[in-house]
């Protein structure tokens, strides 16, 4: 998405966590109710109470009415194509006011109508960066000032007029941009919560390995292609737990996470699938070479040293890329991850009931056998 803008430009925390640009959609919400509200107020004026516009100036109010409208469709499209907050817009929202308020003659009316110019820094301050706010605001500042001190009465009635406008202008910018700075820290901090909690919940808090669910989303990142499956479980576990207890069956857990993680390519995803059940993914692997890592991984098992001495079998299945694949753009879905599982825990059987500590593949493919130790 080449029209994305970015966190420093974006404004309003409000955005849903898993839609990080509807304030875009806000802003030019924003700028379609300036222009019309702006073309209804000259109509106003000009047709109902034209005896408050200074003589003559009737055409300007209604051609800054009729002219806002195809510049603040000109910014929404701008905005549409580069994905960014127009802060031209502000700029020219507070030209626009500037030229209507100096139309009016009436006194009270044009007092009035200098906090619409309120409108153009407002708009930066929720949508543009810190930088391009204060710009905006300083703009608004200057004519607010002009327009105020140009205002009849002596000058100190003058000067607390102009304080008096600056004040709100100032005060109300800042005051919405505060409350954008907290609502885009929240924002952040929950972003951020979420992704840990994800985190979190894609592992196994004992191994530290992936658990099923972080297995299916990280295939769901990998483009298709070849890919193996190997089902690993530990030979009689329950004897580790039941002669020295549920701890040190943890520990074993942990210490053979540890030399799978070890045996295993930086591409492959090993996961903890069940009790002492462990699913590893392997990517670009054809079915001989599947075979021949799950022996290299039962080896090592078997080859540790730790204690108590544990062996693995295990169930190899592959998949060679399908027809459909070329033309996928999305990850390995769900169901060939089942399907896989599914064959490798039929070897996987066989090879529990063959013996233990050995690997079975599929016919056809190379299959690993090897005597039971122990
Ligand atoms: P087999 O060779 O047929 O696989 O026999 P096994 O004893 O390994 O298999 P079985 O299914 O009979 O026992 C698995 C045991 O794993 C039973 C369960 O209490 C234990 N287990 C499951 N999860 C954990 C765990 O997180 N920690 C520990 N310590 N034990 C666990
Ligand atoms: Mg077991
Ligand atoms: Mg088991």
């Amino acid at each position: 998405m080449g029209g994305r803008s970015t966190a420093g430009d974006r404004g309003l925390g409000a955005a849903a966590l898993d839609d990080p640009v509807p304030s875009l959609r806000a802003s030019q919400v924003f700028m379609v109710l300036c222009a019309p509200a702006l073309l209804v107020l000259a109509l106003a004026v000009v047709f109902v109470v034209p005896e408050v516009l200074r003589p003559g100036a009737a055409p300007v109010v209604l051609g800054a009415g009729i002219l806002a409208q195809p510049v603040a469709l000109l910014a929404v499209v701008r905005h549409r194509r580069t994905g960014r907050p127009q802060g031209w817009w502000s700029v020219w929202a507070t030209g626009l006011i500037a030229v209507l308020t100096a139309s009016v003659a009436d006194e009270a009316f044009r007092q009035t109508a200098v906090t619409a110019l309120v409108v153009g820094p407002l708009y930066a301050a929720m949508f543009c960066s810190a930088r391009s706010m204060l710009g905006h605001l300083a703009l608004a500042l200057v004519v607010a000032t002009g327009l105020a001190a140009d205002l009849p009465g002596d000058a100190l009635v003058r000067a607390s007029r102009v304080a008096a406008v600056d004040m709100v202008l100032a005060l109300t910018v800042a005051g919405l941009f505060a409350l954008r700075a907290r609502l885009d820290a929240a924002v952040a901090r929950a972003v951020a919560a979420r992704d840990r909690a994800d985190a979190l919940a894609a592992r196994d808090p004992l191994t530290g390995l992936l658990n099923r669910r972080g297995l299916r989303a990280a295939l769901a990142a990998r483009p298709p292609g070849p890919l193996g499956a190997v089902l690993l479980d530990i030979d009689h576990f329950k004897r580790v737990n039941d002669s020295l207890g549920h701890g040190a069956g943890d520990d074993v857990l942990v210490r053979v996470a540890g030399v799978l993680a070890a045996t295993v390519r930086g591409e492959d995803l090993l996961a903890r699938i069940g009790g002492e059940e462990f699913f590893v993914l392997l990517p670009g692997l054809h079915p001989h070479e599947v075979a021949a890592l799950a022996e290299r991984l039962r080896a090592a098992v078997a080859a540790d040293g730790g204690s108590p001495p544990v062996t693995v079998s295990a169930g190899v299945a592959a998949r060679s890329a399908s027809a459909t694949d070329g033309a996928a753009t999305e990850g390995v879905g769900p169901d060939v991850v089942d399907e896989l599982y599914a064959r490798a825990d039929r070897l996987l059987y066989r090879a529990k009931r063959e013996g233990r500590n050995r690997v079975c593949a599929e016919p056809g493919d190379r299959r690993v056998r090897v005597p039971t130790t122990g």
